[in-house]
């Protein structure tokens, strides 16, 4: 595919973001990790190295496993997909169940126990080894979009749309954004973002504050929309959307 077709494809993508409520970059990436979940179970169930991938990973992480169990009913699949998928994961899972068992056998009859599993060595065969796919996927499509605001912010259509009230990117969404900005030295786009987010911010904090002064039983003016969704915006700004994790706090 030629850089130009690739360009526009993300282009598509932001500008449906940029016309939803909220962070654009969540927006996507929500969107994204279903489409990616819905092919997933669709077709790549048998894929052997997704298959290899949720085996080191031992299945996905919580997020996604429930994530994936409501695209399901999505498809009218009646779970089929799933146990295919951890059929073979519980089956090894067994195994080492029973390598552990082993273990604790003969070890129990020497006294003391052996400290190579009294100080539950055992434990490491339990953690996972990979990354969850989802996951993985993820941080690829953030990385993407956030590389592709920056590049696009001193866009026509791009400021025309992020100028939109109800855009507003989530606090860890926006941090990236702006480590994204220095790491090339693009300084024009940090000045413009951090100033975008401060007029953003302060627009809200103002309807915040307005809508907690008309609750006021003496004030008889009415809330406006914006007003009567400045408490979500806020949260949102917080914690990103639902379902969807930033990279950035992630201790
Ligand atoms: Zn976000
Ligand atoms: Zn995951």
């Amino acid at each position: 595919m030629q850089e130009g077709n690739t360009r526009d494809i993300l282009w598509i993508k932001i500008e449906k973001a940029l016309n939803t409520e909220g962070c654009p970059i969540c927006s996507i990436i929500k969107t994204s990790t279903e489409h990616y979940l819905e092919n997933l179970l669709y077709e790549y169930v048998l894929d052997v190295s997704l298959r290899e991938k949720l085996h080191k990973s031992f299945g996905f992480c919580q997020r996604h496993a429930y994530l994936a169990t409501k695209i399901r009913e999505r498809l009218n699949d009646d779970g089929l997909k799933i146990a295919i998928l951890y059929e073979t994961i519980t089956s090894d899972e067994i195994g080492r169940l029973k390598d552990l068992e082993k273990i604790f056998i003969s070890e129990r009859k020497k006294f003391p126990v052996k400290r190579s599993l009294k100080k539950g060595k055992f434990v490491e065969n339990f953690k996972p080894r990979g990354e969850c796919p989802a996951c993985f996927q993820e941080r690829m499509t953030e990385s993407l979009y956030i590389d592709d605001f920056r590049a696009r912010s001193n866009e026509k259509e791009f400021r025309e749309l992020y100028g939109r009230d109800a855009v507003i990117l989530c606090r860890g969404h926006f941090v990236m954004l702006l480590e994204n900005c220095l790491r090339f030295n693009a300084l024009d786009e940090f000045d413009f973002f951090l100033k975008m987010q401060i007029e953003k911010l302060e627009k809200i904090l103002k309807a915040l504050t307005s809508f907690i002064d008309k609750h006021d039983y003496r004030k008889r003016e009415s809330i406006n929309e914006f007003e009567a969704r400045s408490w979500r915006f806020v949260v949102e700004y917080f914690s990103g959307k639902k379902d969807v994790k930033s990279r950035w706090d992630e201790v």
